[in-house]
């Protein structure tokens, strides 16, 4: 069924208007990726999903029900995680202190437990640094930190904010590896913002394009690439 539904939503911040009019639909079970270039309204779609920022205008639904003024909080607790630009993690704890705030979230340490030990086959280089400083990780470790951190809430929906950001090539191919393993194994629906479709198309079932807080585009990902 569609997990999430934005219903032309109109966003300002003060007198500058972000977003103008986006709609979107993601269904359960797909990968979704929302590209456009800096500034073009994407991490202020994010947020809006994630209760972060409220529209003044539009409508959003989660499993058919609006969610529009409800907290943060609140949200996340239908099963929504976001893995915000820029990483955010506690570079002064270590990865599994980083892990562990993720499992707090989860009552039941028992379960929380068993989630990590599970999770760290997926990331066999968190695995290897448990007990390092997360701030002496390399940029694509944080990232894949950043990303285990938000699973371990086990969140139905991943919200990840350019998770490409600066990092080399290969390292994008292994952290969309991992994202897609997680499709698969945590029954994860995944949205994604990034600048550029390059390495993204083969990994991703659909395509918004944003620019300028509208809509320009929507696609199959196969359909888009069979057109360039
Ligand atoms: P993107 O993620 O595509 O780079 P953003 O959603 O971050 O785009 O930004 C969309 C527009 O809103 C930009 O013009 C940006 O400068 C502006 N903006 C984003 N966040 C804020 C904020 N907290 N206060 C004021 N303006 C903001
Ligand atoms: P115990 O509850 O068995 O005394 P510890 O607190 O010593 O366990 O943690 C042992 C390991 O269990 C940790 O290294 C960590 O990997 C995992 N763990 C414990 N609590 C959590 C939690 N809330 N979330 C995720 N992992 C946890």
């Amino acid at each position: 069924g569609r997990l999430v539904e934005v219903d032309d939503i109109h966003v300002r911040y003060g007198d500058l208007v972000a977003l103008r009019g986006v709609s979107l639909a993601v269904e359960e079970g797909e990968v979704v990726c929302i590209i456009g270039p800096n500034g073009a309204g994407k991490s202020t779609t994010l947020a809006a999903i994630a209760g972060g920022v409220t529209p003044e205008a539009g409508a959003i639904r989660i499993d058919g029900r609006s969610i529009l003024g409800q907290r943060p909080e609140q949200i996340a607790r239908l099963g929504l995680s976001l893995v915000p630009e820029g990483r955010h993690i506690f570079g002064t704890l270590t990865v599994d202190e980083n892990l562990r705030i993720g499992g707090y979230i989860q009552r039941d340490r028992t379960a929380a437990k068993a989630d990590l030990e599970r999770l760290l086959e997926l990331f066999p280089r968190l695995a290897e640094r448990l007990h390092y400083p997360a701030g002496r990780l390399s940029g694509g470790e944080q990232q894949m930190l950043a990303v285990a951190r938000a699973v371990m809430t086990r969140p139905r929906l991943l919200l990840v904010d350019e998770p490409s950001l600066g990092l080399a090539p290969k390292i994008i191919d292994q952290i969309y590896e991992i994202l897609l393993d997680l499709r698969q194994r945590a029954k994860l629906t995944l949205l994604i913002n990034e600048q550029s479709s390059n390495r993204i198309l083969k990994h991703a079932d659909r395509i918004y394009v944003l620019r300028g807080g509208s809509m320009q585009l929507e696609g199959r990902a196969a359909d888009l690439q069979d057109g360039e």
